[in-house]
């Protein structure tokens, strides 16, 4: 089958196979990756690897620190704010463009003063705010962003520029789809299960300068600067996580040939779903405004949900798998990250070419 789940999702063929080769036995260490100890020189190999691939396919310099953590996306939702707002004035600024920013707001809230500088609920999140417009404060503890909101479907296609106002961006469903200007980043962070391996590992990469701002009095495991000086080894890392990562940043390295390339992939896999809804806007409804259309998950509605239910049933007995859309706003969302191939894609669109032939 093709699967277009939003997440956990697919994984490149070639890092699946990789595993299974080596699930019982890592070369050189003579056990499997899963029984191996986190201090052993194997796996320490492994992540720093991992971390060494990351660097270079985003340019991540020496004044920024990665974390491998645990806890997902929404840990990151309250560490966030518990590091770099607790006991500060200036507010947290949040830019709600959809769910995920919806769910990361009040645990900000509870935890110091945060204003939402922009909130896509009038138009039920279908767009981008005009940044120019919004009043950044140059002294705000941070601006939140989600880059990609996965439920909507809607996306920022570029770094954004807020000043000396540090950039904290929940990159969950979008991570390594492009290349990045980390410089503009005080903090990117992203849950592996859609773009970059399995549940279980989150990504943080943070300016070290932030670092400074995580208090002693914090819990050890939610402490940034406690995570960073023990090189995300606090406590025991999700090994088996890191490793498949290193899998798929060796793969993006190697295979795909970087980022640069990944994106262009990406765009021609996207404008071929795209395309095929401009062709038939009165079948194909789509969510998003065209301007602020998302590269990983398209999402559409039809006219009538009987004709969705023969949609999805004709495409599951074509083998199209898992486009139901979130059951918070319902139609379709086809996810198309990095590892879905053009094949799966193509084979998409063909189902939907003859659809709209019988059904326009
Ligand atoms: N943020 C975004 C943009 C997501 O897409 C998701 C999950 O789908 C999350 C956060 C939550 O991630 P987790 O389940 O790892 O906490």
């Amino acid at each position: 089958i093709f699967n277009f789940s939003a997440g956990p999702a697919v994984l490149p063929v070639p890092v699946l196979e990789r595993i299974r080769d080596e699930m019982l036995c890592l070369p050189g260490a003579g056990a499997s990756i899963m029984e191996i100890s986190h201090r052993s020189k194997q796996f320490i190999a492994i992540h720093e690897q991992a971390k060494a691939r990351l660097a270079r396919l985003l340019n991540v310099g020496a004044d920024h620190e990665i974390l491998f953590l645990q806890g997902g996306a929404r840990l990151q939702f309250s560490m966030i704010p518990m590091n770099l707002l607790q006991g500060r004035e200036q507010p947290a600024q949040y830019i709600l463009t959809g769910s995920w920013g919806k769910s990361a707001l009040p645990e900000a809230q509870k935890v110091g003063p945060v204003e939402v500088l922009f909130d896509g609920k009038e138009t039920n999140y279908d767009r981008l705010p005009d940044i120019s417009k919004l009043a950044i404060k140059p002294d705000a503890s941070y601006v939140h962003i989600t880059s990609n909101e996965t439920i909507q479907g809607v996306q920022f296609p570029a770094d954004l520029d807020t000043g000396t106002a540090p950039l904290v961006c929940d990159s969950s469903s979008d991570f390594l789809y492009r290349p990045y200007n980390m410089d503009r980043y005080g903090l990117l962070y992203a849950c592996a299960q859609k773009n970059a391996g399995p549940a279980g590992v989150t990504v943080v990469i943070l300016k070290k300068e932030l670092l400074e701002r995580s208090s002693a009095e914090l819990p050890g495991y939610l402490n940034y600067a406690n995570q960073a000086a023990a090189d995300s080894m606090w406590n025991t890392p999700p090994t088996f996580a890191v490793y498949v990562l290193g899998l798929v940043t060796e793969w993006l390295e190697d295979t795909v040939g970087g980022l640069e390339k990944m994106h262009a992939l990406n765009q021609s896999k996207a404008k071929v779903l795209y395309d095929i809804l401009d062709q038939n806007p009165e079948l194909y409804m789509g969510h998003a405004r065209k301007q602020d259309r998302s590269l990983m998950n398209v999402t559409f509605r039809f006219p009538s949900e009987e004709i969705e239910k023969q949609f999805l049933a004709g495409a599951s007995a074509a083998g199209l798998e898992n486009l139901k859309g979130h059951r918070s706003v319902g139609g379709i969302r086809a996810s198309i990250y990095n590892a879905m191939p053009s094949e799966g894609v193509q084979a998409l669109a063909s189902f939907m070419t003859e659809f709209a032939q019988k059904h326009g």
